[in-house]
C-alpha cells in the first residue's frame, strides 16, 4: 500500500454502473488505474435525488441504492490496497437553483462520510431546461450567462469540494456555440469567487472524447484561472474502465504549458496537493 506522500497521480472523477449509464464493476477501473500507474482514485457516482425531474432512469442510482454503492467502492478499495491504489468514495452532487431540492440532497450525501463532493450542473436535464424557460432564458448567451451565475451562486454554500467540467453548458445540444470570450465577465466572476471561498475547479479530460473535443474548462478559461491562481482537481468521468485516466498524458502536458503547477484531491472532504504536476509513466 502507498502512502500518502507518494501519491503522485489521480483520478478525482468516476462513476459505477448504478447509474444506469455507466458500464463495468468497479474492480475493473481500479485495475485499469493500476495498469496506467494511477496512485488514487475517487469513485464519485451521481448524487440520488427525490425530486421528480432529477430521478430519471438512466441517470442516477436510487436512493435505497447508496449502501450499495458505498459497499462496491469499499469491496474495490480493498483490491486497491493489493495492487497499490488508493480508492476513495466520493459522489458527484448536483447544483440546481432550489434550496429545499438541494437541502434534501444534502441529507442524503450526509448519509455517507465521502471524501469529495463534486458540483455539477447539468444544464442537459429536462428539470433545469424547464428552468430556464419559465425564467425566460430562451437565447445561448443567457442559458451561458444563467449556468456562471449560478455555478457562482453555489460557491458560498460551501457544499462542493470542486466543480466538476465547469463549463459542461457546451456539451448535449444545450447551446449551439460555446464562446467563452463573449461569457468573459461572468467566468472571470465564478472563478474569482472560487479563489475566494478556496474551491477547486475540476480539469475534466472527458471534454476531449466527445462533444466539440475541447477540454473542460476550455483553455481559454484555463489561461483566466492561472491568471486568478484557482486550484484544481483532475477527472477522466469515467463512465467505463477503459477510460481511467483518459487523456491524462496531453492534459498534463498542457496544463504545464499554461503555468499549472500541481493538482488537488480530497480525502476525507481534506485538500490534499501533489508534490508536483504529474507525469504518465511509461508513455
Ligand atoms: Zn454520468
Ligand atoms: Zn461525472
Amino acid at each position: 500500500m502507498k502512502t500518502n506522500h507518494e501519491i503522485q497521480i489521480v483520478d478525482s472523477h468516476m462513476h459505477t454502473p448504478l447509474c444506469g449509464h455507466a458500464v463495468g464493476e468497479p474492480e475493473e477501473y481500479v485495475r485499469q488505474a493500476a495498469a496506467q500507474g494511477i496512485d488514487l482514485i475517487t469513485f464519485t457516482c451521481h448524487v440520488p435525488m427525490l425530486e421528480e425531474g432529477f430521478s430519471q432512469k438512466g441517470i442516477r442510482m436510487k436512493d435505497t441504492e447508496l449502501p450499495l454503492y458505498v459497499n462496491m467502492v469499499e469491496r474495490a478499495r480493498e483490491l486497491g490496497e493489493e495492487l497499490g491504489v488508493r480508492v476513495l468514495c466520493g459522489i458527484e452532487a448536483e447544483i440546481y437553483p432550489d434550496e429545499g431540492m438541494m437541502k434534501r440532497m444534502d441529507a442524503t450525501i450526509a448519509r455517507h462520510d465521502f471524501d469529495f463532493v463534486l458540483g455539477s450542473l447539468h444544464a442537459s436535464l429536462p428539470i433545469y431546461r424547464d428552468w430556464l424557460k419559465q425564467h425566460g432564458k430562451f437565447t445561448d448567451y443567457d442559458i451561458v450567462e444563467d449556468y456562471f451565475t449560478l455555478l457562482t451562486e453555489a460557491i458560498p454554500t460551501k457544499r462542493y469540494d470542486s466543480f466538476a467540467h465547469p463549463d459542461v453548458i457546451r456539451m448535449y445540444g444545450v447551446v449551439k456555440k460555446f464562446e467563452p470570450a463573449k461569457h468573459e465577465a461572468s467566468i472571470r466572476k465564478f472563478l474569482q469567487t472560487a479563489y475566494d471561498y478556496d474551491q477547486c475547479l475540476e480539469v475534466n479530460t472527458s471534454g476531449l472524447t466527445k462533444g466539440d473535443f475541447t477540454l473542460h474548462p476550455d483553455p481559454i478559461i484555463l489561461d483566466w484561472a492561472t491568471e486568478i491562481g484557482n486550484r484544481f482537481t483532475i477527472g477522466s468521468d469515467s463512465h467505463r474502465p477503459e477510460s481511467v485516466g483518459q487523456k491524462f498524458k496531453e492534459v498534463f502536458a498542457l496544463l504545464e504549458c499554461k503555468g499549472i503547477k500541481t493538482l488537488d484531491y480530497y480525502v476525507g472532504r481534506q485538500r490534499h496537493t501533489l508534490a508536483k504536476l504529474p507525469v504518465m509513466p511509461g508513455h
